[in-house]
């Protein structure tokens, strides 16, 4: 077994109105391989509902620097443009890696790019809406949002959507029974190759 069958690694982007919060959900619930859901730092303040260690790792702007400076981060960004922090800490990694698990991660397109400089055999998944019109009815449904927010969100969507070829796989979030099973085949096929190396 090569090193980096222990150390594996699935990435998930898309637009945050791409379903992908259900996807994930989904998908550590049903999975065909062990997936353990990486928790993301971020400068964020949480949303109503949201736990720390749960949904983010919810950090001062200054302790996230300063963890930063520390190495303590395998990749980080400022999304949106929004002034806040996003980035994945090497102990996430190591928590799924310590189990034998895939470290699944939720990220920016930023973000997937650094780690697949780090991890070239990363699996990598965009998880596309249908239309830019449907994913900014999706983000309006949700309603958390502001209208400047939401703006930008759909601007970053775009911008997002023309790098969806530098993924491995692209899922196109349609009907969900159907892009969760598609990404099950996708980590199942993915799995063989890798126990096959
Ligand atoms: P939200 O604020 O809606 O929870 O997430 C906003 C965006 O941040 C999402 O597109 C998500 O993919 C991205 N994101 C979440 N965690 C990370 C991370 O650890 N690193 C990077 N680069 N992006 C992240």
């Amino acid at each position: 077994m090569t090193q980096s069958a222990n150390r594996r690694i699935v990435v998930l982007s898309g637009p945050s109105g791409s379903g992908k919060t259900t996807i994930v959900k989904r998908l550590t619930e049903d999975s065909p391989v062990a997936l353990i859901k990486s928790v993301s730092a971020t400068t964020r303040p949480p949303r109503p509902g949201e736990l720390d260690g749960d949904d983010y790792w919810f950090l001062g702007t200054e302790e996230f620097r300063t963890r930063l400076d520390a190495g303590e981060f395998i990749e980080h960004a400022e999304v949106f443009s929004s002034g806040f922090l996003y980035g994945t800490l090497w102990s996430e990694l190591n928590r799924a890696w310590s189990v034998g698990g895939w470290a699944f991660l939720e990220i920016d397109v930023e973000g997937a790019l650094r780690v697949v400089q780090q991890y070239p055999e990363a699996v990598t998944i965009f998880l596309q809406t249908p239309s830019s019109a449907e994913f900014e009815r999706r983000l309006r449904a949700r309603g958390t949002e502001s209208e400047e927010v939401i703006q930008r969100r759909v601007a970053t969507a775009e911008q997002e959507l023309k790098q969806a070829d530098r993924y491995r796989y692209t899922v196109v979030n349609d009907r969900l029974e159907t892009a969760v099973s598609e990404i099950c085949e996708i980590l199942k096929a993915e799995e063989k190759n890798y126990n096959a190396q």
